[in-house]
This record gives C-alpha cells, structure tokens and sequence, in this order.
C-alpha cells in the first residue's frame, strides 16, 4: 500500500501500442496492471489481416528509432520490438509521376533529395534549398542512446541546445508553415502538386522534415514482417513481466467516486476496481463517453472542437499473382496521374498513390505481392451507408473494382492477376480499434496547435484523480514512437507520484 492509500493495482484500457507501453514500464516498475482490450489481438491501429494467402498491413511504413544508438532505439528495447528484428531503408520514400513522362523522386537521401529537386527545378532554387536545408536543421535533434559516451552525449547536448539559440526561429517557421503554404513558393506546378501530396496538406511542414531527417539517417526504417510481429512483440514481453491482458472486452464506463477513478464497467455489465486507471483508447469516448462528459473544461473540450484530426481512410488492398521486383521499392509507395477525374466513393480523384510491398516477401506467396492504396474518405458518408448493411457491402466491392480499374491505367493487364482485394472503411477502423470518426493516427499538428510541441498535452483531466490518459490522442502527430513514449511518461509520473525511482530495463 502506498502512502496516499492506493495499493500498486492499475487498470489499462486498450491494448494499442500505447496501452501495451503503460503496462510494461508499469510491470518494469513494481504494479500489478491488467489491460482491457475490446479486439481479439494486441496492437490497436499497428495492424494486419491475412486475406487468400496474402498478409495486408494496415499500419507500418517507417519505425523512427529502427536503428541503434538513438534514445528512442533504447525506448523500443525495452518494449522488445528491435530485438531480432530485421529493418529495410529504401532508397526512395515515395515517386511522384507527373505529365509527359515528368518524375520526381523524393530521396531518402537529403543530398540525393536536394539534385533531384533542383534538376527538375532549378528557378526554384531558394525555396528548394531551403527545404532541404531544414531537413538538415532537423538531422541536429536525435537523442542519443543511455550507451552514448559521456562526453559525447555532453557534445550532443551542447549542439542541440546551441541549434536551439541560433536556430529557433526556423524550428518555430516550420512548426507555423503547412505544406500548402510553402509550395505557394515554387513555380513549378508539378513539384508543388508533388510536395502537397507528399503529406497532408494542412499539416505542418516540421513534421515532414523530421521524417525526411530520420530517413537520411537510416533511422525510420521498415520492419520486415511488418506491424502485427511488432503488436505480438509488445504483448509477448508485457505478459512476460506479469501483466494480464483480458481480451474481448469492451470497456463501457470509468467508474468514479468523490473525484476518483476506482474502476471500469464492461458492456457485459462486470466491473473491475483497481487503485488508478489508464486509459489508452480512443480520446473522444474516453472523455464524452466513458467518462459522460463530466471531468473535462474548456481547455479539454478544445481539440475536440477545433482541431484537425488525421482523416479517416478507404484502405484497399490488392494481392497480386506477379513479383514487381521491377518496380523500386520504396518507404510510401508512389502516385500517378489518372487518365480523367474520377469519383471514388465520395471523393473525386485526380492520382492514384499505390504501396507495392516488394520489399516485404513475406507478406505474400512466392513470386506474388501486396498492393495498398489509402484514399481519405469521409467518416459521415460511410457511417450513413452503413446503416444498410446491403447498400454498405455493395459499395465497398464497387469500390474494389474501381481501384482495380485505376491500376490498370498504369499496369495494365493486372486485373487478370488480382487473385484478393479488400476494402476497409472508416467503419472498418472504428470498429476494430475505437478511433473517432475513423481517424488513423489522431490529431494533426497544423499551425493552429503547433505549440503542443512545446506544451504538450496534460494526461489527466481536470478535477478526476486516479484517473490517466497515454496515447495518440493526446500525443498529437501520432505514430507508434509517441506511443510508447506516452506510455513511459505515464508510469515515470506515476511513480513520481509514489515517491518510486522509475526504472527500466532491457534484454
Ligand atoms: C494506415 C496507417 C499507417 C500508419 N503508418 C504509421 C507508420 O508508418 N509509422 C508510425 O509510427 N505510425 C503509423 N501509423 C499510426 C500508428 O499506427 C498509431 O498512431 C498508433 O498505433 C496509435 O497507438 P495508440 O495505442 O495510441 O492507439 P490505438 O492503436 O488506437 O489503440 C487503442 C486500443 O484501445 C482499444 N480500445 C478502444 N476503445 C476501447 C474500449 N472501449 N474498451 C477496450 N478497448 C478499447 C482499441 O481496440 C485499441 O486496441 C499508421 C496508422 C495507420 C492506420
């Protein structure tokens, strides 16, 4: 029993790569936790599915801290993914296939990046350089792994820090500058086109310099065998430890008493109490749902209302009888032009952005490969459809047909080797994994919150003790990395709290 009365029990809802972190530095630390999770299967949105043969992936492109000697490396240590674990680094994060036989391809490479660019543009050489030059800005701020020498972590801290006074302007103008805004800049309309698709076009552009930075380091790279080996990782080193994962078991309400969090109702009515709960699932139902609105404040309440969420997707995917070891393999795949406007669902669509996995044999039968297309899709047109299931169904396999369509306008004859296609939906993301509206990662960092980078957001609510939040939502950017950091910042609070030094540990 600790001194304020609690014992060390702590309750965790959601087994996501956020849930999965709390309980195991929480395990690493002396509690006794137990997850609720409401899928069969760990990981939340770090997914895949096997469909006739072929593995679709619904989650990983790149892991920032896939190689060691960085912080985050030591971070993925701890929670057992890196071990034994192999990662590719393509040459390529994505092709842009323009007019007229035009390409551009975005390097991994930021010297490779900045040639390319600048032989395909060179009256564009201020703002080119520019960006590229920010992504070098951002090759300044990895943090070094516990087994950096000392001197040399000193000399990392120092250049951080003297990046910070000299520089900070820049981290701010990144932070404040969206894609759309900057290509405002450039005078060639295809690299324009080419730097808005590369990301959304409202989120902030430092976010996508970091992600350039990492791949020139070869720190983001591709784990072979993709996301569900990772969920499987975590889950296999949380129970290790002790914890208890219940699965199929959906959490309905937190339950409180004098402004404590004492426990959960499932929707099958049981309760569970413990002395603190987390809850590392969706942020919307968390507080409005779980919780009835009635533990947060206008400073809660904001992201809900005004911020931008990372859309909701049509996530199609294609098995294919053929290799593509003759297309380049690449980090996001590439795009290219339709040959006319198209409607898909209920977006008009000017380019197709296609994923090969021929960097992954394992996802698919020999000689065979995994395709992927995500298309941002409206939540609400896909929530009304599902309300008939026929009508919901059918629309789906249409757009199947259409997608499959559209590849053939640049690999034709493929529709007679498509051998599997599966279409999920925003409803398909809501229902496996909470997240509101279908969104894939959380909230957006748009020049409108870009501050949270400096303050972030509070893992507790106003005026609920015993009562946490880890995760996407309240991490914005996402992603697995501030997954599993959220987790940890968690549980060294949490242990701050109880006056215990907050340790970890690797093997
Ligand atoms: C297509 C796609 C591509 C991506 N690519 C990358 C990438 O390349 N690199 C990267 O780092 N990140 C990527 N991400 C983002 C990353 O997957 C997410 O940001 C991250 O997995 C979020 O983890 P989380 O634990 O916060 O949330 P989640 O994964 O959403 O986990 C929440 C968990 O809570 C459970 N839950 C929800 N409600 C309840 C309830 N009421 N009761 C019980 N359990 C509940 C859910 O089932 C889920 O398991 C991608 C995501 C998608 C979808």
């Amino acid at each position: 029993m600790e001194a304020n009365g609690r014992d060390n029990s702590i309750i965790i809802i959601g087994a996501g790569f956020a849930g999965l972190s709390a309980g195991i530095y929480a395990q690493m630390n002396g509690y006794k936790t137990q997850i609720f999770e409401m899928h069969n299967k760990p990981g939340g949105l770090c997914t895949s599915w096997k469909r006739n043969g072929f593995i679709i992936d619904g989650c990983i492109h790149w892991l920032v801290g896939s190689a060691p000697g960085s912080a985050m490396n030591d971070y993925w240590k701890e929670v057992g993914i890196v071990q034994g674990r192999e990662f590719v680094y393509s040459d390529e994060y994505m092709r842009y296939e323009g007019p007229e036989g035009r390409k551009i391809i975005f390097y991994s490479d930021v010297d490779r990046l900045e040639k390319e660019l600048l032989d395909l543009s060179p009256k564009d050489r201020e703002p080119i350089l520019e960006f590229t030059n920010g992504i070098r800005f951002a090759l300044n701020f990895d943090q070094p792994s516990s087994d950096t020498p000392f001197l040399k972590k000193i000399g990392n801290s120092i250049r951080v820090m003297y990046t910070f006074i000299t520089n900070g302007k820049q981290f701010k103008k990144w932070g404040k500058t969206t894609p759309q805004e900057f290509t405002a800049r450039l005078s060639d309309p295809m690299l324009k086109d080419a730097i808005n698709e590369l990301w959304l076009p409202d989120f902030s552009m430092l976010f996508m310099l970091f992600t350039f930075a990492y791949l020139h380091k070869k720190n983001a790279g591709y784990p072979l065998g993709g996301s569900m080996p990772m969920s499987r990782a975590l889950e296999a080193r949380y129970t290790a430890l002790g914890g208890v994962i219940n699965y199929d078991k959906k959490v309905e309400k937190i339950l409180t008493e004098n402004y404590k969090a004492t426990g959960i109702r499932l929707s099958d009515g049981s309760e569970f109490h413990a002395s603190r709960v987390v809850s590392a699932a969706d942020g919307y139902n968390t507080i409005y749902k779980m919780l009835d609105d009635k533990y947060a404040d206008a400073r809660t309440h904001e992201p809900y209302e005004k911020w931008a969420t990372f859309p909701s997707l049509i996530f199609a995917g294609f098995g294919v009888n053929r290799s593509f070891d003759d297309e380049p393999e690449t980090v996001s795949g590439f795009s290219y032009q339709l040959e006319k406007p198209t409607v898909v669902a209920d977006a008009t669509i000017n380019r197709l952005s296609v994923h090969i996995y021929n960097q992954d044999k394992s996802l698919a039968p020999v000689g065979k490969t995994v395709m992927t297309v995500m298309l941002p899709s409206d939540y609400t047109y896909w929530k009304k459809l599902s309300e008939d299931k026929d009508a919901y169904n059918r629309k789906k396999e249409e757009v199947g047909k259409q997608i499959q369509e559209l590849l053939e306008q640049r690999f034709p004859g493929i529709s007679s080797l498509v051998e599997m296609i599966n279409i999920a939906t925003p409803m398909t993301f809501e229902r496996y994994t909470g997240n509101w509206k279908g969104s894939f990662e959380g909230w957006l960092i748009t020049p409108m919150n870009a501050n949270v980078m400096m303050k972030p957001m509070s893992q507790t609510l106003p005026g609920l003790n015993d009562f946490y939040m880890c995760g996407q939502w309240v991490e914005p950017g996402g992603g697995l990395p501030t997954g599993v950091m959220s987790g940890r910042k968690l549980m060294k609070k949490i242990c701050k709290e109880d006056g215990r030094k907050f340790t970890t540990s690797y093997k």
